[in-house]
């Protein structure tokens, strides 16, 4: 049973940057305001988040790492709710049959903390009563360790570390109500650093660069309502023709997930093509906010591709305004 478990957690942590963006977004869910990762050795070693969200409780503790444990039933804002039911309180208890978890957390009102250690789902030991300060740090430490082969493959790449800082940026521009860092343990210095900015052009140039923030054009898209069969708002930042870049970046979220669409982003290249044949591969972040039954349910919640309902008329209007926001803003 146990290699089966294996296995299938394996499949939900794929690589040390699946395992943040699972802590992330736990810690995103919790209110946190603060969200500060660690990692050692591209997140093999050692992945630690600190949040200062709402904590967990003790007597959750016991079961917090069990299969299909969650407290998100009944929050349905979530972009795969549908589909992800039965993928629900997976994460964490997945993390715990790769990797030695462990949790330190207090909840308001508490005098002190908690902190326990879990493997293959289950408790190592009773919560002991610790020092805590506010919210949540969960430690994920040698991660594949008992995946010998996804172990050496993961050591040969060098780029984990770099997909982690990729991550997080994109989530600091888009959650500019929250302050993110992202360090390598011991080092001094933070690859991603934002503070609380009250405008989302500040994150971006926080995270960004002065010289991505000052070439941007804001470009918006409202079409139909309720009754409407291709509902959606967009709301983003693109690069005009002074940006200079090799590879477009799209960060796109939709219902506040981050996610990629290669159809959308290849329709933009398309554009920028046509519309400045000398400018250089786009930067692009784009929101978008859609009825949760316009995303495709099919597809699996680890699986960061969507396609959606309407996504051809969807890209189309996108397009049209990129345009329209291009020329106008080369005139
Ligand atoms: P899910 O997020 O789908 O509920 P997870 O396995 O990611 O499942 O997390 C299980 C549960 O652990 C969550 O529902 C939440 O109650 C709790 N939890 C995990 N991380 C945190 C955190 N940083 N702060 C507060 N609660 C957390
Ligand atoms: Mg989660």
């Amino acid at each position: 049973e146990s290699v089966v478990n294996r296995i299938a957690a394996g499949e939900v942590i794929q690589r040390p940057v699946s395992a943040v963006k699972e802590l992330v977004e736990n810690s995103l869910d919790a209110d946190s305001s603060s969200i500060s990762v660690v990692v050692k050795d591209g997140g093999l070693k050692l992945i630690q988040v600190s949040d200062d969200g709402h904590g967990i409780r003790c007597e959750d503790l016991p079961i917090l790492c069990e299969r299909h444990t969650t407290s998100k039933l009944t929050k349905y804002e979530d972009l795969f709710s549908l589909s992800s039911m039965g993928f629900r309180g997976e994460a964490l208890a997945s993390m715990t049959y790769v990797a030695h978890v462990t949790v330190t957390t207090i909840t308001k009102g508490q005098i002190h903390g908690y902190r326990v250690s879990y493997r293959d789902g289950v408790m190592e030991h009773e919560p002991k009563a610790c020092a805590a300060v506010k919210g949540t740090q969960i430690m994920v430490e040698n991660l594949f360790y008992n995946m010998i082969a996804r172990r050496k493959t993961l050591q040969n790449s060098a780029d984990d570390y770099g997909k982690i800082v990729d991550l997080l940026s994109r989530m600091a521009i888009h959650h500019n109500n929250v302050s993110f860092s992202c360090r390598k343990h011991g080092a001094v210095k933070a690859d991603v650093h934002s503070v609380v900015s009250s405008s989302r052009l500040d994150s971006i140039r926080a995270v960004y660069g002065v010289s991505v923030a000052k070439n941007l054009i804001k470009v918006e898209v409202s079409s139909g309502d309720s009754s409407s069969s291709c509902t959606f708002d967009m709301e983003g930042f693109i690069s005009n023709s002074n940006y200079v870049a090799k590879k477009t970046i799209l960060v796109l979220f939709i219902n506040d997930r981050l996610v990629e669409c290669s159809a959308l982003k290849r329709a933009i290249e398309i554009v920028y093509a046509a519309t400045l044949p000398k400018a250089s591969k786009p930067f692009l972040y784009m929101s978008i906010n859609l009825p949760r039954d316009h995303v495709d349910i099919n597809i699996h919640p680890t699986k960061k591709e969507v396609s959606l309902l309407n996504q051809e008329i969807m890209i189309e209007m996108i397009q049209s305004e990129v345009e329209l926001k291009l020329r106008s803003a080369n005139d």
